[in-house]
């Protein structure tokens, strides 16, 4: 009996994944899916994907490891929804095929920053079971699986990485797989993101060398002209004078 319900429970979840994957799809084919510019929290994003494939991958006995490369704003904006798909979508194979011992590696790097958009690098590697060199052609071709067994042990409809090929390109990136039989994928997707002005809200806090105005003091001619020397490249505003009193005079002028 328990096994019973075990099994119509694995079809009705199987059944609703492929009913989402092919509603996905056809949306993706009428051109009614659209991308949303939206402010997001880089770093709830990234927790999200940690939480979720950490739990998957202590569910089935794999290592996960994720670095994170560089410096990384807080905040950009894009579509977090759809990006997570296309992470999900990958890094769940990634779980699918590798069998328990082995390791999910996510590395996240933002390779350029340039005209008010930053591009970032996704590369998410397994040790799985890998794919022969002839399927990587097909590998995102709608329907497509390496081979016919795929469904029945694995499950899956070879949906998932038609969807996600399309919604990198929506949003003008682009994704690569590299893999060998038996020793596991990488794939690499590579996207732009808009820069949030949060953080140069944030950034602005930071003291910047050319918004600085300073008044020098001192009647030693040596000191004034030491001080003009260190200071003349950094780009503050710099004037110097020999007494208090003048001092006092030249910010009655300036106010
Ligand atoms: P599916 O629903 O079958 O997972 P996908 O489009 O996501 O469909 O993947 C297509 C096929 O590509 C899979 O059935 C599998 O044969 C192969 N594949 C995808 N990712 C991996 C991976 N990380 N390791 C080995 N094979 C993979």
């Amino acid at each position: 009996m328990q096994k019973h319900l075990e099994q119509i429970g694995h079809s009705a979840r199987y059944l609703l994944s492929l009913i989402n994957d092919i509603l996905d799809m056809s949306r993706i084919e009428s051109g009614r899916v659209t991308i949303k510019n939206e402010e997001f929290s880089f770093e709830e994003f990234l927790e999200q994907i940690k939480i979720m494939v950490g739990g998957q991958c202590r569910d089935k006995g794999l290592h996960f490891y994720c670095n994170i490369i560089g410096k990384i704003n807080q905040y950009y904006i894009g579509d977090d929804t759809k990006l997570k798909q296309i992470m999900m979508n990958i890094l769940g194979n990634a779980v699918k095929f590798t069998n328990v011992g082995g390791s999910i590696t996510l590395e996240v790097e933002c390779t350029a920053n340039y005209e008010g958009q930053s591009n970032f690098r996704f590369t998410m590697k397994d040790t799985g079971i890998g794919m022969d060199q002839s399927y990587l052609p097909k590998i995102f071709d709608a329907f497509s699986q390496e081979d016919a067994t795929t469904t029945s042990s694995y499950g899956g409809s070879g949906l998932g990485l038609a969807i996600t090929k399309n919604i990198v390109e929506m949003m003008n990136g682009t994704i690569t797989v590299e893999s060998e039989k038996g020793v596991g994928s990488t794939f690499t997707v590579n996207l732009p993101l808009k820069n949030s002005s949060q953080n140069l809200a944030e950034e602005e806090l930071t003291i910047r060398p050319q918004d600085l105005k300073i008044l020098f003091i001192d009647d030693d001619i040596v000191s004034r002209d030491h001080a003009k020397a260190i200071l003349a490249d950094s780009g503050v505003e710099l004037e110097t004078v020999e007494t208090g009193k003048e001092a006092l005079d030249l910010i009655t002028l300036h106010n």
